[in-house]
């Protein structure tokens, strides 16, 4: 049970993933959360920095998807300007929005990587979906109120990670 919290890998941040690793894994395709993942969960825009690791992302060939369980609004702003295709209210961790994403992409599961900040959404629903999954550090320590309780139970379970050794980085 425990272990569909784990991520397969995590990172810093989104800046780590790069296309010549992935494309050496075969990765083809990218599911990335929004809030706290790509910018802090009150930044309305992407950073120049973001926008160039989606450039890049693109020139590669590497398709990208954004996930968020945000409300329509926020998603749009932050995606549109972009060019990339996202889901709002995605329900995160439930499978479908993983799902439908990776028929969208035609794409096997095995050749995406999901992306996020948060165990109990991103990683669960990656691994429950059965993608494989990256973990990043929330870009800042504040959040919406949701995360705010959801991220007690998280911290719970990486302290138990920790104790066990399964979970290294400090943060
Ligand atoms: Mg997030």
């Amino acid at each position: 049970m425990l272990k569909l919290f784990l991520p397969n890998e995590h990172v810093k941040s989104i800046f780590d993933i790069q296309p010549a690793i992935l494309k050496q894994k075969g990765i083809k395709g990218i599911i990335t959360d929004l809030d706290n993942t790509l910018v802090a969960w009150d930044v309305k825009d992407a950073t120049p920095e973001v926008i160039q690791w989606f450039k890049l992302m693109k020139d590669n060939d590497i398709k990208v998807t954004i996930i968020s369980n945000n409300k329509q609004e926020r998603v749009k702003v932050f995606s549109e300007p972009l060019g990339t295709p996202f889901i709002f209210s995605a329900r995160k961790p439930l499978s479908r929005a993983f799902k439908s994403v990776a028929q969208q992409m035609e794409m096997r599961k095995d050749e995406i990587v999901v992306i996020g900040d948060q165990l109990l959404t991103d990683v669960l629903g990656g691994n429950f979906a059965g993608f494989y999954t990256i973990l990043v550090v929330p870009i800042v320590q504040t959040d919406g109120k949701i995360t705010k309780f959801n991220r007690k139970i998280e911290r719970r379970i990486l302290n138990y990670m920790r104790r066990k050794g399964k979970i290294s980085w400090e943060e």
